[in-house]
């Protein structure tokens, strides 16, 4: 068997403070994977440039002067981390056997490389890469990354627990994830989907190299919301089980009600009419659920997502 090509992507978005340092240490690495007969000699590294305002682009062009192993793709403008991790995936999945993702700020341990290529040579098709410890993050950080995963998994969202988006994907799974035509992007949510034979490969995630995170709590927060609503409908489901309950808890207490209305004197007996509040709010609620689930059905329609993926075939009659 040939040696795969693989490619390392990385986006980079404002990154001239770490480039340097990446680009000299994945270069080592990637030397490295060569000549342990691992990897082809055509693999190479793929910056994704995510329209940086600083000399992000130029540098990445004379590294990709200096020696071949570098590779480029600038995006016309500022498009965010998954869109910039997507051009780079979708350009690495007609050059490559497998490509992996990870950030440029070195945060992800690059000597996690050498496990996900071996599992990929074992045969497997996505090998996910899992921090096994956050020592290095503040406590702020720390906790809402973690609360972030926990959520997710609430709210119907199938993530692989403290994995980011460094992973390793073979041709066929990259083939696979371009069929995923969704413009709402949330990679990590729906790699998962694809299947085939997965492995994880864990590290310790380190601090960032230099320059400060593009990543506040503001987009986090957004980042989150975005993950569930563009993964799950489970929120809907939320409000119509709310409403069946309410409804339920209205109707129980009517009977009781309307015997002790019957019975007074029917000037300030409220009991009827709080029964009737929430019998009516829980029937509003349900209604709103059930077109909730028709949204949510639609919703997913317009996805077009790839309904399923072949792994195997066993039939004579197929070469
Ligand atoms: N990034 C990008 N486009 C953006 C923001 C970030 O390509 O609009 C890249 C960034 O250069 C880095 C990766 O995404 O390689 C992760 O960003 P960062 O390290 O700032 O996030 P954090 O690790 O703090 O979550
Ligand atoms: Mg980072």
């Amino acid at each position: 068997m040939n040696k795969p090509v693989l490619y390392i992507v990385v986006p980079c978005y404002n990154e001239e403070e770490v480039l340097p340092e990446t680009s000299k240490r994945l270069k080592v690495k990637l030397s490295d994977l060569v000549a342990a007969g691992k990897v082809s000699e055509d693999s190479r590294v793929l910056f994704v440039d995510d329209g940086s305002k600083d000399r992000t682009w130029e540098m990445i062009r004379a590294y990709h002067e200096e020696d071949p192993h570098f590779s480029g793709v600038k995006l016309s403008r500022n498009r965010g981390h998954q869109n910039a991790l997507l051009a780079g995936l979708m350009t690495a999945k007609d050059l490559a056997d497998c490509a992996i993702s990870m950030d440029a700020d070195l945060q992800d341990d690059i000597n996690a490389i050498d496990g996900m290529v071996d599992k990929y040579l074992e045969g497997c098709d996505i090998v996910y890469g899992v921090r096994s410890a956050r020592d290095t993050d503040t406590f702020f950080k720390r906790f809402t990354a973690e609360g972030f995963y926990k959520f997710m998994e609430i709210m119907g969202a199938e993530v692989v627990f403290n994995h980011a988006d460094y992973r390793l994907m073979s041709k066929r799974a990259l083939e696979a994830l371009s069929e995923y035509e969704e413009v709402n992007l949330f990679l990590r949510g729906m790699v998962p989907m694809i299947g085939y034979k997965t492995a994880t490969v864990e590290y310790e995630r380190g601090e960032r190299f230099a320059g400060v995170s593009k990543y506040p709590l503001k987009k986090m927060l957004a980042f989150a919301l975005d993950g569930i609503t563009s993964l799950s409908d489970r929120p809907i489901q939320f409000i119509l089980t709310l409403g069946l309950v309410t409804t339920a808890g209205g109707l129980a207490s009517l009977p009781v009600s309307l015997i002790r209305y019957a019975k007074s004197d029917h000037e300030n007996d409220t009991a009827l009419l709080q029964s009737s509040l929430w019998t009516v709010g829980g029937l509003v609620l349900t209604s709103l659920g059930i077109v909730g689930d028709y949204v949510g059905k639609i919703y997913l329609e317009t996805k077009h997502r790839p309904r399923y993926f072949i792994a195997e075939v066993l039939d004579n009659r197929k070469d």
